[in-house]
Parts: C-alpha cells; sequence; structure tokens
C-alpha cells in the first residue's frame, strides 16, 4: 500500500503564494486520486516493489492499460509527494552555504539557476514538471516532463530533489493563466534545507 505524504502543516500554511483553496484540492482530490489509482493498479497487476524501482521499470509492466495506469498514478504520487515535502511555510530565500555553493558551482549563480528551472517549467507545453535532479556522483541537472512523468523514468541515474508542478490544478485558481507568476511565488515555499538533504541522501 502506497501512503500519500502526510502533510505537516495546513492548507492555508502557504499563503499569499499558494492559495488555500488550490492547496486542499491539490492534496485531498488529486494527489489523494493518484495514489488510491496506484494501489489500485499494482494490486490489479500483483506487482510489489518500492516506487522508485517501479518507476524505473515501467518496461516490465506486459499489460498496457495497467503499466499507462502506473505511470501516471505512479508518477503522480511521486511527484506529489516530493512537491508537498519540499515546501512549506518559513520556505524561499536561499540554502544553505553548502548547498548554495554546489548550486553557483553548477550553475554559475542561484539567480541563473532559479532563472533555467523557470524557464524549463514555463516552456513545458501542457501539463507537466520541471525538475531539479541529483546522480550519485552529486551531478545536479534540470530538466522537465510531460504529465506525470518524472526524471526516474529515464532511468539514467538522477533523482529528482525538487519539482515544480506546473499542471493548471496548481495554480489556476489563485494564478489564473500567469503561469510565470506561480513559478516565481512557488521559489517562496521552497523548503531547500529539505531538498538539501534529498541531495545528501542521493549522493
Ligand atoms: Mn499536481
Amino acid at each position: 500500500m502506497f501512503k500519500q505524504y502526510e502533510l505537516s502543516y495546513s492548507f492555508d500554511a502557504l499563503e499569499p503564494h499558494i492559495d488555500t483553496l488550490t492547496m486542499e484540492t491539490h492534496y485531498t482530490k488529486h494527489h489523494a486520486a493518484y495514489t488510491n489509482n496506484l494501489n489500485a493498479a499494482v494490486e490489479k497487476a500483483g506487482i510489489e516493489k518500492d516506487i522508485e524501482d517501479l518507476l524505473a521499470s515501467l518496461d516490465q509492466v506486459e499489460d498496457k492499460a495497467i503499466r499507462t495506469a502506473i505511470r501516471n498514478n505512479g508518477g503522480g504520487f511521486y511527484n506529489h509527494n516530493l512537491y508537498f515535502a519540499t515546501m512549506g511555510p518559513g520556505g524561499g530565500g536561499q540554502p544553505s552555504q553548502v548547498f548554495l555553493k554546489k548550486l553557483e558551482e553548477e550553475f554559475g549563480s542561484f539567480e541563473v539557476f532559479k532563472e533555467k528551472l523557470s524557464t524549463l517549467a514555463l516552456g513545458q507545453f501542457g501539463s507537466g514538471w520541471a525538475w531539479l535532479s541529483v546522480n550519485k556522483e552529486g551531478k545536479l541537472k534540470l530538466s522537465s516532463t510531460p504529465n506525470q512523468d518524472n526524471p526516474l523514468m529515464d532511468k539514467d541515474g538522477f533523482l529528482p530533489i525538487l519539482g515544480i508542478d506546473v499542471w493548471e490544478h496548481a495554480y489556476y485558481l489563485k494564478y489564473k493563466n500567469l503561469r510565470g507568476d506561480y513559478v516565481s511565488a512557488f521559489f517562496n515555499v521552497v523548503l531547500w534545507d529539505e531538498v538539501e538533504k534529498l541531495y545528501r541522501k542521493y549522493t
């Protein structure tokens, strides 16, 4: 049984950056549905794997309908666990000196890093995500994916440590068509300590 990440903050805790109704709907409807649908699909297929293995071995699921269900809902489950765990009240600002230095080495500056990730988020046509990922050697990578796909599915050893959800359900109630305003606001709620914890865990 896959369990939805338990929020450690209330739905209104990210105001004014992410509004209460969006948070509540996103978590209790969208994320809950991905989780329930994933559990139904793996039960039907009789698969028992952890979520990372499952998403990196989709080609081993023979039944095409179940494979698609696991790709979409397993991605949705995993991606939103990461999303909700790396945002919170008191977020934003800059990462610690250590992780900041890492971002500067890789991208030139923290501002350039944010610009590049934002550009990917804005350039994702339709629904999808923009990602910061890391591999075992500590190399960082930026990418974007459609739908609920994620970097695990590329099977190149990179694991996501931060993801910006650019599905309209993540911002439309407050920001309407202004995805750029949402992406800017997102950086005000990022918990860099949590992102850095994942970086350390995976390297
Ligand atoms: Mn979402």
